[in-house]
């Protein structure tokens, strides 16, 4: 496959290059191999991007919601019928494995423009009466330009998930792939314009931190929306403040997973699995702090390792790979050094552990047991295929030490007990609750985070509320009266 793109940016409906921008190498995780060569945006190029978005949004947005809708299903029909390549694209630049991309991915990134296409002709205001035969009405507005700003472990979904319901809400967008991953939104981009996307509406530019923080600041720019880390989200959070612009901010987690003694033990471990190690622990809401009732952790941790040992690591393009490598020499030197602490902290190493000796970025699944509340690699985020394994008494316990951090994406529970499920999801304080479940994420429902984990929420209905703008109309039927 062609991993080239044809440029390094998309701007004004087509490719765009300017070598002067500082170089940088695109890597296959699953090998080291270089497999496109790019340049980070230089300033004439963030120009560009944010004029031709301006340009284009009144057009955009004074067309009817349906017509909008129309192009955004469209493109989402032309994304599954290309969901192969798109896959096969998705692997290189995540490493993530065929098995996982051809169905998590550039799908659920059709999802969502099927969705907000879906919605974009049912965007309305309101009438609301006054008395006296006075009333007013609100009309939604779009908020005018957008800046995506993406983390590498979704590219493609991360692509559409925002820029779907910017485009049907009448924005314009600007997106800024992470430098680790940049080649699928360029291939969304082409998709929605090949759809029909009028030009402009579009863009994507890449480049490291700096590129987004410039695009963060642009007095042209509306709203901001980061996936990213908690500590970029505290700058971008900030940056953004200051020209008062609006913000949808998806960051990190250290989420809890409850597992009581009644749960069923097969799920629960399928549960433990999913929340660790789907795109090899590279996944926001992973639920990375497993507490399991003392009755049930020996049969746990026993099952768990029977389960790990059916991962098949290897060639992430084989259909039958179900385990990938790191992103990153970057990111697996991080999660290599957690292993090390949380041996160093006396947690004791239950399974895995080891990089595997060959070209590219590869670690094994590792699970660590006996882990305390106050270790590292129970408090902070790792971005890696390392499951924590905490005990525990009873429910009351659990909830404090659950919720005992400053993250607040997402929480889960495994119990039979139908009273203690719906309990404990209510006194989790996260954004999104699992009972006997992980990690599902379908567009139709909201997602995002509490406390330091985001601000707004992505997919469902509730995007629309962060990529529209509601304008009161108060109209006078009868005269107007004043004191002098
Ligand atoms: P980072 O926070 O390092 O980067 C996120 C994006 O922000 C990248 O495109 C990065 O550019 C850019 N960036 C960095 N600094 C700035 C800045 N000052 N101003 C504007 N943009 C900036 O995250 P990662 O890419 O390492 O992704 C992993 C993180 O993302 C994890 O914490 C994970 O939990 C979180 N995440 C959250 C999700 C959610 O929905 N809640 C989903 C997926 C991931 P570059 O990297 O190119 O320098």
């Amino acid at each position: 496959m062609q991993t080239q793109p044809a440029a390094s940016h998309f701007i004004n409906g087509q490719y765009v290059e300017d070598t002067g921008g500082e170089a940088f190498d695109v890597i296959y995780p699953a090998t080291g191999e270089v497999i496109a060569k790019m340049h980070s945006a230089t300033p004439d190029i963030i120009n560009q991007a944010l004029d031709a978005a301006r340009a284009a949004q009144p057009a955009w947005a004074a067309m009817s919601g349906t017509e909008r809708g129309r192009i955004l299903r469209r493109a989402a029909d032309m994304i599954r019928e290309r969901n192969h390549d798109l896959s096969i694209l998705e692997t290189y630049d995540t490493g993530k494995p065929y098995q996982e991309t051809s169905v998590a991915d550039a799908t659920s990134g059709a999802d969502a423009l099927e969705y907000f296409g879906g919605l974009a002709a049912s965007l309305t205001g309101e009438h609301i009466a006054l008395g006296d035969g006075n009333w007013v009405y609100t009309i939604r507005e779009a908020l005018g330009v957008c800046v995506g700003i993406g983390a590498w472990n979704y590219p493609t979904q991360i692509a559409c998930w925002k820029g779907a319901p910017a485009l049907a809400c009448g924005n314009a967008m600007v997106f800024k792939p992470s430098e680790t991953t940049p080649l699928s939104a360029l291939k969304m981009a082409e998709i929605l314009h090949e759809a029909g996307l009028p030009a402009g509406l579009y863009n994507v530019v890449q480049g490291l931190g700096d590129v987004g923080a410039a695009l963060v600041v642009d007095p042209r720019v509306n709203k901001v929306s980061l996936t990213g880390s908690v500590p970029t989200g505290r700058k971008v959070y900030a940056a953004a403040a200051a020209g008062m612009k609006h913000v949808t901010m998806e960051l990190g987690g250290k989420s809890p997973l409850v597992i009581f003694d009644d749960a069923n033990l097969e799920n629960a471990v399928s549960g433990a699995i999913m929340a660790n190690f789907y795109s090899t622990g590279q996944v926001c809401s992973n639920g990375t702090r497993v507490f399991v009732q003392k009755g049930i952790k020996d049969a746990f941790l026993k099952r768990l390792s029977e389960r790990l040992d059916n991962a098949v690591i290897g060639d992430p393009m084989d259909p039958d790979t179900s385990f990938g490598p790191m992103v990153s020499q970057r990111q697996i030197d991080i999660v290599d050094s957690y292993i090390a602490k949380g041996k160093a902290e006396g947690a004791r190493l239950a399974y895995g552990g080891n990089r595997i000796d060959q070209p590219g970025f590869w670690i094994q699944p590792t699970v660590f047991a006996d882990v305390t509340d106050d270790m590292a690699i129970a408090r902070e985020e790792i971005f890696g295929p390392v499951m924590a394994v905490l005990d525990f008494e009873d429910e009351a316990e659990v909830m404090a030490r659950a919720n005992d951090t400053e993250f607040g994406l997402a929480a889960g529970v495994f119990t039979n007990d139908l009273t203690r499920a719906h309990r404990v999801a209510a006194g989790f304080e996260a954004g999104t609750c699992y009972i006997n479940t992980y990690n599902d994420a379908p567009v139709e429902a909201p997602f995002g985070g509490v406390k330091a984990s985001g601000v707004g929420r992505e997919n469902s209905k509730a995007a629309i509320e962060h990529y529209s703008q509601v304008k009161s109309v108060f109209v006078r039927m009868d005269d107007m009266e004043a004191p002098f």
